[in-house]
């Protein structure tokens, strides 16, 4: 990976936390405690229940991926950064791209 990839690299990171933190945002908006009283309109308590149970997953999820994503983000300069961390051969700058956090190849990926 060279200087070039890793700037770009570092720049769809901090690109992807900006939108993490914003959907982490919303997501805590969606999971604040739902109030006895009925305040969602045509929607409801039963719906908000459910609703509320599939944004707090959601927002699980988000959180795990803000903190994969800040530690691929320290260790962007490293010399090793991008190599599996299983077979140790570099793993392929698009997928990368795509998911950031990754440590693994492709290839080792499912092991
Ligand atoms: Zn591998």
């Amino acid at each position: 990976m060279d200087q070039e990839q890793r700037e770009q690299l570092r720049q769809q990171m901090q690109q992807q936390l900006t939108e993490l933190k914003e959907r982490i945002a919303q997501l805590e908006e969606a999971t604040q405690p739902i109030s006895p009283d009925n305040a969602y309109g045509r929607l409801s308590r039963m719906d908000a229940i459910n609703n509320k149970s599939v944004n707090e997953s959601a927002l699980r999820t988000a959180r795990a991926k803000q903190q994969k994503l800040e530690k691929a983000l320290t260790k962007v300069d490293e010399p090793d950064f991008g190599h599996c961390t299983l077979c140790g051969r570099p793993i392929q700058a698009k997928r990368l791209m795509f998911l950031p956090e990754s440590t693994r190849c492709v290839q080792c990926a499912d092991r």
